[in-house]
């Protein structure tokens, strides 16, 4: 174990969608202090590299060895940047750096902030008006941390409820049938009117925002670069737009 130093920190930082604008004046910062930065290999790919500064880049699957090895080496009074897609509290690195932190009181002591990004719902939802104008729910439909029977019943329960859903991690090509499957559930709980937002890429320069209703949605519409956007019943379309009043019914 190493002696924790004073000088050393951690942020954990959220680099947005995609688009270098939407990265927030305070991640620069950061990312501009930073002595390593830590993280899945698209993202670290994200950041410029400069003298100084060590890049760590590592695969998706080992999130919490990531987080011990950033806290590792916040410890030894290095200037440590985890980086996230979007935000860092979305479906992201913040929740495995603080899993890591139990039990370790000395890793709990260390300057560690969450600095906040974009998420991906966010951008989409401002790229295709204002879905999300309401209340909303947000449902993260990879089965890899959670059995999908659990999905199963959260997603009902929200369109039950009739909130706009949004929806991270929709299809892979490792589990393609989950999607057909929500899209199923959707169509029973909503009916085939409802209107589905498709945003790919969002704030790249591969971004495409398509919307249809549920009865002509197809699973292959979406990808893992995908966020997928259900209204609720009142979602309706204006012009090019998409938008939830602000009232309900
Ligand atoms: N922390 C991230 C989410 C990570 S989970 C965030 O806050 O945005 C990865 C999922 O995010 C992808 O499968 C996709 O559903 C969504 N996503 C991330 N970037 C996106 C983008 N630029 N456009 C559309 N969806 C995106």
């Amino acid at each position: 174990m190493t002696a924790p130093n004073q000088t050393g920190w951690l942020a954990i930082a959220g680099l947005g969608p995609g688009d270098d604008r939407m990265v927030t004046p305070e991640v620069t910062q950061a990312l501009a202090q930073a002595t390593d930065v830590v993280g899945y290999i698209p993202y670290v790919a994200r950041v410029a590299p400069r003298p100084g500064l060590t890049l760590h880049p590592s695969d998706n699957r080992v999130e919490l060895d990531r987080a011990r090895a950033a806290l590792d080496m916040a410890a030894s009074g290095k200037r440590v940047v985890v980086v996230s897609s979007g935000d860092p509290g979305v479906f992201a690195m913040a929740s495995a750096v603080f899993e890591a932190l139990e039990g370790r009181p000395d890793w709990q002591a260390l300057d560690i902030r969450v600095l906040p990004g974009i998420t991906a719902m966010l951008a989409a939802a401002a790229a295709a008006g204002a879905p999300l104008g309401h209340d909303f729910a947000c449902i993260n439909l990879s089965d890899n941390l959670k059995p999908w029977p659990l999905i199963e019943t959260r997603l009902r329960a929200a369109a039950r409820a009739d909130f706009a859903l949004a929806f991270y991690n929709p299809r892979s090509a490792s589990r393609p049938e989950g999607f057909a499957k929500a899209l199923q559930t959707l169509r029973e709980e909503c009916g085939a009117d409802r209107l589905i937002t498709f945003a790919r890429a969002v704030s790249t320069p591969d971004q495409r925002i398509t919307t249809v209703t549920l009865g002509d949605a197809t699973p292959e519409m979406a990808d893992m670069r995908t966020v997928v956007i259900v209204g609720n019943s009142a979602t309706r379309r204006v012009g090019p737009w998409v938008y939830s009043p602000r009232s309900a019914g």
